[in-house]
C-alpha cells in the first residue's frame, strides 16, 4: 500500500470511530482527533452475518476442517475472504446438492455468488461430475442480475448449465440440520454459499448528521458531494448514490 501512495500523503494506520461534521473533525480508535478542511469518506460496506439466524453459527471458513471432512454439510461465503478454500471444497465434493443465496438489500458485487457457482460448475464438468451435482441459485430479487442488459444472457447461461433459479426467496434461517428454512419452504443442501446482508460500517450509521435513513453517506448522486456538509464527499459502496455496489459502478456515474 505504502508504495502506491503519493509522497506527501500521510498514511495513518488507524480506524475512524466517530465523525464530527459540525466541527470538521474525526475521532479515531487510537484516540486521535483529526481536523480537516475537506473530507472524502470511503469506508465501504460490512458483512452482517448475524442478521440472519444461523449464518455465523454454521459458517465454516476453516480450511483444515474442510479438507478433513469434505462431505459434511457446510456453509460458506466468499465474502468472508475464503475464496481459495471454497474452491478446494468444491473440488473435493463428489456429490453436491448446493444452494446459493443472495439477499435483496444492497450487497457488494451481486455477481460474486454467481462466480463461485460457475467456477464450481466448470470444475465438475471437467471432472465429469456434473451428473451427480445439483445447483440451485436462490435470490431475494426478481432477476438473476440487477442490470437487465446482463440478466437476460446470464439467465440463459444458468439454464444451459442446468442450474435451477428461484426468485423472490429471502433466506430466513440456516439450521445445522442441513436445511435452510423460509416461511414456506425448506431446502436441503450439502454445500451452501451465502451472500450475507450488508450495511455501512457503524462509524457511519451512528452519525445521523451524515447519513440517510438506511445509514448510507447522504450524497448528491451527480457530484458525490454531501447534501448538507459541502466540504464532505463520498465514494464507493458506503454512499447513497443509487448505482449497484460494485467497483464497476464508477463507469455508471
Ligand atoms: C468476493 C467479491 C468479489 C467482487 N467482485 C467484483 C467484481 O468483479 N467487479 C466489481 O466491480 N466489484 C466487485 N466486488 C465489489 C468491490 O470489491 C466493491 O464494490 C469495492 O471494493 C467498493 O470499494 P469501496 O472503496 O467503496 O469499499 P472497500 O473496497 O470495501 O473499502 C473500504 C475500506 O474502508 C475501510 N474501513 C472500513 N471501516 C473503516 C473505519 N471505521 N475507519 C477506517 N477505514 C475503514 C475498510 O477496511 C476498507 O479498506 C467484489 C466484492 C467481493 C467481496
Amino acid at each position: 500500500m505504502k508504495s502506491i501512495l503519493p509522497r506527501n500523503v500521510l498514511w495513518l494506520r488507524d480506524k475512524v470511530d466517530d465523525f464530527d461534521p459540525c466541527n470538521n473533525a474525526v475521532y479515531t480508535s487510537c484516540g486521535h482527533k483529526l481536523r480537516y478542511d475537506y473530507m472524502v469518506v470511503a469506508v465501504g460496506l460490512k458483512n452482517d452475518y448475524d442478521q440472519k439466524h444461523g449464518i455465523s453459527l454454521n459458517l465454516d471458513s476453516r480450511f483444515e476442517r474442510l479438507s478433513k471432512k469434505p462431505h459434511r454439510s457446510s456453509v460458506h461465503s466468499v465474502f468472508a475472504g475464503v475464496l481459495p478454500e471454497v474452491l478446494v471444497l468444491c473440488a473435493e465434493l463428489q456429490r453436491w446438492t448446493g444452494d446459493i443465496h443472495v439477499p435483496k438489500k444492497a450487497a457488494k458485487c451481486s455477481g460474486a455468488a454467481q462466480k463461485i457457482m460457475y467456477l464450481a460448475h466448470d470444475y465438475w464438468k471437467k471432472k465429469n461430475l456434473h451428473d451427480s451435482t445439483n445447483i440451485t441459485y436462490n435470490t431475494a430479487g426478481d432477476m438473476l442480475f440487477g442490470v437487465p442488459k446482463y440478466a437476460t444472457p446470464l439467465t440463459k447461461v444458468a439454464w444451459d448449465k442446468n442450474i435451477a433459479l428461484n426468485y423472490k426467496l429471502e433466506l430466513i434461517e440456516i439450521t445445522p440440520k442441513r436445511a435452510n428454512s423460509w416461511i414456506t419452504v425448506t431446502l436441503p443442501y450439502n454445500f451452501l454459499h451465502v451472500t450475507p446482508p450488508m450495511s455501512p460500517p457503524v462509524c457511519l450509521t451512528k452519525c445521523e448528521e451524515l447519513t440517510n435513513e438506511e445509514g448510507f453517506l447522504d450524497v448528491d448522486r451527480h457530484t458525490l458531494q454531501h447534501r448538507r456538509y459541502c466540504n464532505i464527499y463520498g465514494v464507493g459502496d458506503c454512499t447513497s448514490s443509487p448505482n449497484s455496489k460494485t467497483a464497476a459502478a464508477v463507469g455508471e456515474i
